[in-house]
This record gives structure tokens, sequence and C-alpha cells, in this order.
């Protein structure tokens, strides 16, 4: 190939790609997919090249690619595909969506080398030795012998420093007598040298000014750290650390970082199965499917505990057979290491492997991960929204569990939804769609409705156990009878006593963290707002302070009213914080332990409480909705949920599916093992259907009714919304291009869409930045998609910066 130019797509808020001029001597190694460094304004920055063209636009100064970064393309074709069509549909800058399917760039060409194979070895030995006759070029055979005398690796460079054509490395690679890898220097060292402060007296003695900043580091500021950010963060020398381990001062010791840690590994393995009727019925079904070798989408509707994840599995083993590929996507982490392992159980031993991908691996590993897939040397995937981009080749199966999840959609650039996309993907790639849900989407739900999508449903539990039965409690009577408002009802009260005494646990579920989630005045009613966001402080008393949830911000805890000076100020509104303080005044002798994103601040305080839960050490766990989801535990046979209402009066047309989804998923938690549960909502609006449906578990009725209600108001699925804000610090600014935006989007009002706005938005200052709002509502989404990127370009010929512009397609909240 002889490329002059290349479109390449850098890391930068731009919705476009940049032409580049290809040097003559790169000139055989680029080709699309594979990443390059290249110059931008002044800097240079990896990008991915997304085509390959003849001429260069006329009229701007092409600069040129510094260095081709990848031998054989980093990204497939199918995924430029892809991310081509995410930038559209999303309108999302490109470069940005290729950042995110890339492999951290921590890991460069610099760490990757050329290994030979056994067979290639033994080939290189005989050629040496002159035993063998070989129909290998010269300079072939020279580079295997090169390879052999480096003790069969090198280090991967560009083909003309390693003076071989790149067509003819291309060739031996493709034989198998040599292969490239991923020389990882995280590879083997799986763990972490920890350091951390010994002596318990931090008085004793004068110390060094050196020995004290780490003594403040390790035992105040940071607590134990691995060696290298200790010696990064005291800016010491490691001769230093090691004489105070010496001395006594330090201690050490190794911490694990595999990410195959996890915190269901109590020793138990769920054993595999024969199919009951039901889960026979869907997997033959979907083998059915198989069969047809082509694009199609399927949706098993099964309660929760209907054996979902066995017919997963299978269908994942089926998909290896045929020589095929799968991804398993999962709402989150803990279910990735939970779902990993049954992976790891099922497939790690018989075919190549299981890789796991999500956002909480380190660089390290995330880049070891990625690149066995690549390499295909893990065939199956597992892995929350991005793993979505995974580079499996030959896909077969994309699984999407909790398909309704919202943590499926990322809510910053570029904002795509990881169902949806998965979606395409398996569009492209002519694989099988395979959703999961006891409460699918009403978006899915429709669809399957209409034969778009193919419904499969599980409507028992495995070995017939009974649903959990739930109960509502109704607040506004018990307020009657005892005049208190407390977190806990008597009747929930009761319950967990009960649950005590039989030595079984409860799983209580709030959705808010913090103490108070309001600070009034009882005097002129003025509450603390966040000084940056439209919102109110939360209350923390352990920590003794305010803090805001979505900027962060911090203000102390205030004494007096700021506006009328008056004493009565009054926390209101119970937070995690403050339930379980109730609960170890209301249950002396019980193990309490609260999860949530204040008492979780690593992966591993994360693995500790949920194990310490499953193995039974605790009796009682308190958390946010973290805890809502696909745990398995086996002992739990009360669930509460503290107040329904919360998350009823957001005001957001999902408000009611989402609550029907929790309340649902929640009631699903209680009576998996072989015990009985039961589940305790406390509502002060027992009547509204989103309760109602979810105490009796009934999908369908809930689907009719919420259907209605979507289908008078507009909402999807009957159109299709996109959310555009706009937004500056200056609020002046804010107004000017929202007035402007609305010139163009004006006259397009009522032509086959609505346009709504421009609004103050619901959140009319997030982060020190005012907000205004535009709604689009149309039935055909090419209408919208094509006003929205109309849109982006009279953005850029009236001057309005792109980031001040915010397109959200498909929104899940209006907020
Ligand atoms: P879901 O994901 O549908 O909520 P799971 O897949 O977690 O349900 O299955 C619930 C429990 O039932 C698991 O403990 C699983 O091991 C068990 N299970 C699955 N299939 C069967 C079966 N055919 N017979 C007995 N137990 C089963
Ligand atoms: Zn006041
Ligand atoms: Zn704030």
């Amino acid at each position: 190939m002889n490329v002059a130019y290349c479109n390449v797509a850098l890391p930068v808020p731009l919705r476009m790609v940049f032409t580049y001029a290809v040097p003559e001597e790169l000139r055989a190694q680029v080709q699309v997919g594979c990443r390059v460094l290249a110059p931008f304004r002044k800097k240079s920055m990896v990008g991915v090249i997304t085509g390959l063209v003849d001429g260069a636009p006329a009229g701007t100064k092409i600069r040129e690619i510094i260095r081709v970064m990848d031998l054989f393309p980093a990204l497939t074709p199918k995924l430029i595909e892809l991310g081509q069509w995410i930038a559209g549909y999303y309108l999302a800058p490109i470069g940005e969506v290729f950042r995110g399917m890339l492999p951290p760039v921590t890991e460069l060409t610099a760490r990757r080398e050329i290994v030979l194979t056994e067979a290639g070895g033994s080939l290189a030995a005989n050629l040496r030795d002159g035993k063998t006759l070989t129909d290998l070029s010269t300079s072939q055979v020279d580079f295997l012998r090169k390879l052999l005398d480096k003790k069969g690796i090198m280090l991967l460079a560009p083909a003309a420093r390693l003076g071989i054509a790149l067509g003819e490395f291309q060739r031996i690679q493709r034989r198998g007598l040599v292969e490239i890898r991923e020389s990882l220097r995280g590879r083997k060292r799986k763990t972490h040298n920890i350091i951390a402060w010994k002596t318990t007296d931090p008085s004793a003695g004068n110390r060094p000014e050196k020995e004290e900043r780490i003594r403040q580091l390790l035992q105040a500021e940071r607590g134990p750290l691995p060696m290298p950010q200790l010696l990064k963060l005291a800016k010491v020398s490691r001769a230093l650390i090691e004489r105070m381990l010496r001395d006594g001062l330090l201690e050490s010791w190794d911490e694990s970082i595999d990410p195959a840690e996890d915190p269901f590994d109590v020793g138990y393995t769920p054993p595999a199965h024969s199919l009951n009727q039901a889960q026979a019925r869907v997997f033959d079904a979907i083998r059915a499917r198989f069969e047809l070798g082509e694009f199609g989408v399927q949706l098993i509707h099964g309660v929760t505990g209907s054996g979902k994840t066995e017919v997963y599995l299978r269908s994942v083993q089926d998909t290896l057979a045929r020589g095929k590929t799968a991804l398993i996507l999962v709402p989150e982490i803990a279910l990735t290491l939970w779902i990993g392992r049954q992976c790891r159980a099922w497939f790690g031993a018989r075919f190549e492997g299981v890789a796991v991908l999500h956002s909480a691996l380190s660089d390290v590993e995330r880049a070891r991960e990625w690149w066995r897939v690549r390499n295909g040397e893990a065939r199956v995937v597992v892995g929350t929204r991005s793993a979505v981009f995974a580079p499996l080749e030959n896909l077969g199966l994309v699984i999407v569990d909790e398909e309704q999840e919202n943590s499926y959609k990322q809510e910053e650039t570029p904002r795509y939804h990881g169902r949806d996309v998965a979606i395409v993907r398996a569009k492209l790639e002519n694989a099988l769609a395979l959703l999961g849900s006891a409460t699918p989407s009403m978006e899915t739900y429709h669809h399957a409705v209409n034969g778009k999508y193919e419904l499969l449903t599980m409507a028992t539990r495995v070995e017939n156990r009974s649903l959990a039965s739930a109960e509502v409690v109704d607040l506004r009577s018990e307020f009657q009878q005892t005049q208190l408002i407390s977190p806990i009802s008597k009747s929930l009260h009761n319950a967990i006593s009960e649950c005590l005494s039989f030595q079984t646990q409860a799983l209580l579920l709030i959705n808010r963290r913090g103490y108070s989630w309001s600070v009034l005045c009882r005097s002129c009613g003025a509450s603390v707002q966040c000084a940056n966001c439209s919102i109110s402080m939360t209350y923390h008393k352990n920590r003794n302070r305010l803090e805001c949830h979505y900027c962060g911000s911090l203000q102390p805890v205030p004494k007096a009213c700021a506006k009328c000076q008056s004493k009565y100020v009054y926390f209101f509104g119970e937070g995690s914080e403050h339930l379980e303080e109730r609960l170890r005044k209301e249950f002396p002798g019980a193990r309490i332990a609260r999860l949530d994103r204040d008492t979780v601040r690593t992966k591993q305080q994360y693995q500790e409480t949920l194990g310490a839960f499953a193995s039974g050490a605790l009796d009682i766990l308190v958390g946010t909705q973290m805890l809502a989801k696909g745990h398995d535990f086996q002992r739990v046979t009360i669930v509460g949920v503290v107040s329904a209402d919360s998350s009823l009066s957001m005001p957001d047309f999902r408000a009611a599916e989402r609550t029907f989804q929790l309340l649902t998923q929640v009631a699903g938690r209680a009576g998996r093992g072989d015990l009985p549960g039961r589940v305790l909502i406390q509502t002060f609006y027992p009547e509204h259907y989103a309760i109602q449906d979810a105490v009796r578990q009934d999908y369908l009725s809930f689907y009719e009714r919420e259907l209605n209600f979507r289908r008078m108001m507009a909402y999807p699925p009957f159109t299709s919304l996109a959310n555009v804000i706009v937004r500056d610090s200056n609020l002046e600014n804010a107004i000017r291009w929202s007035r402007r935006l609305s010139e163009y989007f004006a006259p397009h009002d009522n032509k086959g869409l609505r346009v709504m706005g421009p609004a103050s938005a619901p959140l009319a200052r997030l982060k020190k930045e005012h907000r205004f709002q535009f709604l689009l509502k149309s039935q055909k989404r090419t209408l919208l998609t094509k006003l929205l990127s109309g849109a982006m370009t009279f953005c850029d010929a009236k001057e309005i910066p792109q980031t001040a512009v915010l397109v959200d397609m498909d929104p899940l909240t209006l907020m």
C-alpha cells in the first residue's frame, strides 16, 4: 500500500478528524485502526487512523504523522465502524469516542514484543544446523535466526528497524513461526508492596524532616501506601524507606492486585445445574437463533431467581463451540467479578480464557486484559459498559444482563448507552444480542411486544422457590398511630428482630447517603444551598460538615441561619448514616455495616464488606442502590426499603419506571437460598401503581399502565427524545447562546418534531454553571439526528463554543 495521506481521530473535543501526510518511510505501516503519534497544535497526541485518503484538502497546511504505534491495527474494522456510528448518532467528538475504545496509552509499542513460537524455534534451530530445506526467503531466515540468537524475544519496532519487510514478517507470523505479544511489566507482578507506619507513638523523639514527612503521609494523610506511590509523594529515596523498614519504623506486606480477586471468593462456586423446563425452552430458542447465523435481538424476561445466568453461560458455551467469541455486559463492577468467576469455572480450563474489563482496573491491568482479548488469548469478555468495545473478533454473542440499568448510560462525553451500542455492534458483526431482565425497560419491552425483538419468558423461580412476598408499610397510618416519623417503622423493626432471633440476615436500602439531606431554618424556611449548584447541601455527621453531592464542595455545619440568624436550624430527611445510627441504637447486639460511597472508598473496602456479609459475619447491611442488584446472598430473609418515595417523587418522566424496577429488584434479593424471604416497602403513597405492581411483582400490569402514561405524554417509547443543555459560568453568555440557538431550532418546531425551550434546566446551576435546556421530541429518530447535526454546524458558524452545548440523545433523566 502506498498512501500519502490519512485521516486521524485525535482525543480532542472537536467533532472532526484531521488529515495528515504520511512520510515515505511510514507508508508501508499505515493501516486503518492503527494508532499513530501526530503533532497537534504545540503537542503530539496519540490518535487512530480512521481512513486512508489520496488527496489532502486544499488550502490547509498539512503536517506529517510522527510515528505509527501498531504493527497490526489496535482497532478492528468493525470497531472503527462502530465508533463512527457512535460519533454520528450521539453527536460526540469522534476522537473522544475512540479514546474510550483504546487500551490505556501508558502501554505503548515499546513494551510489545515479537516471540519465536515453538514451531518457529525448532525451524530456526534446524536451519542453523543446516538440517532443513525451506521455502522461506533469505531475509525471513535471517530474521528467524536473529530472533533465536536473542533467546526468542525481540522488542517490536517499525519494520525498517527490524531488518525485514512488513509483508515478509506478516507471512511468517501467519505461518505461526512468530507471534506478537504484549510484555507488560505488571504481568507477573500481581502484588503491591504496601508500606505502613509502625510506631504507635508519633511523638517519640525528634524526627528528621524526611522521616516526619513519611509519618505524616502514612499515618495521617493517606494511610498505608504502595511503595512507588510513597516514593513519589514523599519525594524520598528507596534507600531511606529500606533503612526505616530495617529500623522498625515502617512495616511492609504484599497485597494482591489481581483483578480475579473478588468479594465472593469465600470458597463457593455455584454448581452447574441441568436446565429446568423453562430454561431449556429459552435455551432452545437461543440455539435456534444461532442456527440462522444472522443478527437478531432476543429478550429474556425472567423473574429474579429464574436462573438466567445458567442460560447465559450455556449460550456462551454454545457460541465458543461454534468457533466464535462472546461478550457479557453487566451493570456494575461487583457483578463482573461474580459472573467472571463463574465463567472461569466453566470456560477457563477448556478454552483459552476469560477476560474481565471494568473501570476500576489499573491501567496496567486494563492493558493486559485488553491485549489478551486483542491477541485472541481470551475469547470471552465479561465487563461493564465500556467493555462493549472489547476488541473481540468473530463475535457471535453479546449478552446484556439487567439491560434496564441506568449504569449502561455514560453521563459524560461521549454520552452513549451501552445496551444500545451493544445491539448496534451485534448488528455490525452479524451476531446475536441477548438482553436479560426481570424488569425490562419500557423501550425494550415495547420492541419485544411489537416483534422487533424475540420475547423469551421465564416466569417462575428455579426449583419452584416462591417469589418473596412483598408488603407495603403505609407510613401515613404508622404516623397516625405513633405520631413519630422514624426511618424504621414498627413493622420493619419487628421484622428485623425476628430475623436476628433466627440468625438470618437483613438488607436495608436507602437511596441517600449522608446523615440528613437538607438543612432548614424553622424561623424563615431558608435551606442551606450549595454555592455552585441549585441543590441543598447534605449533612454528614461523622465528618461534621455539609457536602454537595453534585460538585463535592464543603461547608461547615451552621450554628445559626445565614439569612435570619435564628438558632433554630434543623436537619431534615434521613440518609444512610442516620439509618445506621438508629439501627445501632435499636439493635445493640447486632453486627451492622453500611455500604455507600462514604464508607467504601476503595475496591478493597467494598470487597471486605460484601465478603463479610456473604460469609455471615454481619447481621444487617445498610446501603444505597449499590446493594439492590444481582448479588446472590443466601441467608437474607428480610429486605427493607426505607423509603420508596424519594425516587417516586423525582421530577422526571422515568420516576415511576425507576421506582418499579428498584422495588422489584430489591424484592428479588430476599429468599434466594432455601429460606423464604419477606420484603417490606415503606411509603406515603401506597396506592401508586408503581408500588402496587411491584408488590405483586406484576410486570405486565405495570408495563400497560406506564405505557398509557407515556402515550398520553408523548414520551419514549412513543417518541425519541434529545435533551440539549446550553451552559456557561457566565449567566449572560448562557442566555445569549441559548437565544441564538433558539433562532435555529424555532423554525423547525411542528415539522415532524417538537422543540421545547429554552427553559431554565431543572438543575439550573451545576458546578458554577448556569444551565438552559431545549427538549426535542420526534416520532422519527432520523429527523432528530438531522436537526441536531445541523445545530452543531450552526453553533460553529455563530461562534457558540462546542463545549457550551451538551447534547444528550435518548436521555435517561431530564435534570
Ligand atoms: P437470575 O439471574 O435469573 O435472577 P440466577 O441465575 O442468579 O437467577 O439463579 C438463581 C439461583 O438458581 C442460583 O443460585 C443458581 O445457581 C440456581 N439455579 C439456576 N438454574 C438452576 C436449575 N436448573 N436448578 C437448580 N438451581 C438452579
Ligand atoms: Zn432563617
Ligand atoms: Zn454543588
